[in-house]
């Protein structure tokens, strides 16, 4: 579990290879459509940096005018312009940060339903190895995070530079000799910067890993709550969750150390320049040359030049946060979706379905080692109403079976039918529509009874729900709820119990109408009253169905028309109930095991 999230980012994707430019620049592509809002934001940041850098510009002629008193109106019209800049300051930050947020949030908002319905269109194979957990990180924690680190960093960086080279423009034009002096330390501050992002992009990325396994783990011990109690877990999973969280705490301490050491190394660095700024002017050429007022702008300047280079320092590694997360975020976009290549349309079977030498193995072939095949040589038919019966014991491969007819994963060889036309044929959305599926893990939406029933099929009338619900005896014990079939049911029907949740599974199912069913049939025994009711609407549910029962108990499938017992994913027996028994084999065996 450990390296799920991991799993994901070594993924087989573009955005892994890419430079941290090329996917700097994909990024930007999401804020096209809001392209006034970015170039107001970077108008403001300018202006920002413009007000700064000019009221800095005053400084000498303050100094050697101003304040000696040989410029009267200069300090007459100094009140005024302090106020009007600041004004016009407070403008310009407004603008650039309302701004910013604003193309950040609808970028971060894009990408985040991007990445949902991406998910959401991803194979089944896909899921099955993914945590949710990690995937849950990425729609949470990593957007959120390219928003605040991409749009922290565009500020900084566009703003103090526009700043930096502002100042550095006047430290030339008052003094070249004093500003090269201060000006060669660049190069090394360069090295320095250059050394620090790759350990901040090596860092970050261990981070958004750590992140996900966070999540992913919570939200496993969340989930399997019951069990954890059940058998004295706590403590077990405080340790694991501890272990995660402290992975976690160790990689960001890295990333702060990184930065911490980072900052004063530079402003050391910039403090020798300085220093040595100080040393050149006790020279005489450059005091006779210089006034105290250009002296003092200069040397103001260089200090004042500490705290944005700082700040352009410390944004390299929000902005490789940023960038870590962007291209966890991309490497997900990057996967193919379900395939969907087919484009007949299918309003409603007839019904008739057939599997002709179907081999499937979920693990896919290289041609090195055999692979264990989940069904080999499957073959049937069904016509329209006809029930089939799948028996066998568990693993067998009876799941399977029903997962390929809902093209959950493709056939390796051997084609599915369904009214004479090869399932891959049929637009993916039309396919699943002639199935209701009824499953002994019944998933419910924390919502009402009437909505989770009307699931499959939101346009029903309520009288089309009432008809459903009472056929599939959902009424008699909705009645006995607080609001009846408006009753909110909790999270995965928290409030129903297993024989409830099916009846309102049943319902669905009988409401979507599908010209085929698939029941994954209870293994646990329910009390017979619900047993009743359940059979009852089971029997109500295949009537002119094509049905396909995985059956874990056979005293339910008697009467079907095909009974195929399957072992290893192969066929070892099919025909009728009465002709199986007659037999005297596998079928007989699983039957007197049952009954005796
Ligand atoms: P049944 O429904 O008869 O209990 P399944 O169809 O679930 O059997 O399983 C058939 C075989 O396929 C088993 O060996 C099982 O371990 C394997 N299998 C089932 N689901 C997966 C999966 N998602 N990934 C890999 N192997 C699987």
């Amino acid at each position: 579990m450990a390296s799920s999230s991991t799993k994901i980012a070594l993924s087989s994707s573009d955005s892994n290879n890419a430079t941290t430019w090329q996917n700097f620049k994909r990024l930007v592509s999401y804020a096209k459509p809001y392209k006034l809002g970015f170039v107001a934001a970077i108008l403001g940041m300018l202006g920002y940096a413009f007000i700064d850098v000019y009221f800095l510009s005053k400084l000498q002629p303050l100094l050697d005018e101003g304040l000696s008193g040989d410029n009267v109106d200069f300090m007459k019209w100094a009140p005024l312009f302090i106020i009007s800049a600041f004004i016009i300051r407070g403008l310009a930050h407004f603008v650039a940060n309302y701004c910013l947020s604003w193309v950040g949030n609808n970028v971060v908002a894009d990408l985040r339903q991007k990445l949902f319905e991406h998910i959401m269109a991803m194979p089944v194979a896909f899921h099955d190895k993914q945590s949710t957990g990690a995937l849950i990180s990425k729609i949470t924690f990593d957007t959120e995070q390219v928003l605040n680190s991409v749009s922290k960093s565009i500020l900084v960086i566009v703003q103090q530079s526009a700043f930096v080279l502002g100042l550095v423009g006047l430290m030339f034009y008052y003094s070249w000799h004093l500003s090269l002096i201060f000006l060669l330390i660049i190069p090394v501050i360069a090295v320095i910067v250059t050394l620090v992002s790759k350990r901040f992009r090596k860092v970050s990325k261990n981070i958004q890993g750590a992140m996900g396994e966070v999540t992913t783990a919570a939200e496993q011990t969340f989930n399997g709550h019951k069990v954890v109690l059940t058998f004295g877990g706590q403590q077990r999973e405080f340790d694991r969750f501890g272990k995660i969280n402290k992975h976690n705490r160790q990689q960001r301490m890295k990333m702060m150390a990184t930065k911490s050491a980072s900052v004063p190394i530079i402003q050391v660095i910039a403090s020798f320049a300085l220093a040595f700024v100080f040393y050149a002017i006790t020279s005489d050429t450059l005091r006779d040359t210089i006034s105290q007022g250009t002296f003092v702008s200069v040397i103001t300047y260089m200090v004042m030049l500490l705290r944005p280079l700082k700040m352009l320092t410390n944004v390299n590694a929000e902005f490789q946060q940023g960038m870590a997360a962007c291209v966890s975020i991309f490497s997900i976009l990057d996967h193919e979706k379900e395939k969907d290549n087919g484009d007949k349309k299918l309003a409603r079977a007839s019904g008739t379905l057939s599997f002709k030498h179907v081999d499937f193995s979920y693990v896919k072939s290289d041609t090195t080692q055999e692979v264990k095949l989940a069904l080999s040589d499957l073959t049937f038919d069904l016509s329209p109403g006809e029930t089939l019966a799948l028996v066998g014991r568990s693993g067998s491969g009876k799941s399977t079976a029903s997962s390929l007819l809902l093209r959950f994963y493709d056939a390796t060889s051997g084609e599915i039918l369904i009214d004479d036309t090869n399932i891959e044929q049929f637009e993916l959305k039309d396919l699943r529509k002639q199935f209701s599926y009824v499953s002994q893990q019944v998933v419910l939406f924390n919502d009402t009874l009437s909505n989770n029933i009307a699931y499959g099929k939101p346009e029903a009338t309520e009288a089309e729900i009432i008809a459903a619900a009472k056929s599939a005896h959902v009424m008699e014990f909705s009645v006995n709820m607080p609001q009846g079939l408006e009753t909110n049911i909790g999270e995965n029907g928290a409030l129903l119990s297993g024989g409830q949740r099916q009846r309102v599974a049943i319902a669905r199912a009988l409401l979507c109408d599908a010209p085929f069913l698939i029941l994954d049939e209870a293994t646990s025994a329910l009390d017979t009253e619900s047993e009743r009711h359940i059979q009852d609407a089971l029997q109500t549910l295949q009537q002119n169905r094509t049905s396909i029962v995985i059956a874990h108990r056979l005293s339910t499938i008697e009467s079907a028309d095909k009974i195929i017992v399957m072992d290893q994913g192969k066929i070892v027996e099919q025909g009728t109930h009465q002709s199986l028994l007659a037999k005297q084999g596998a079928y007989a065996q699983l039957h007197s095991f049952q009954f005796e």
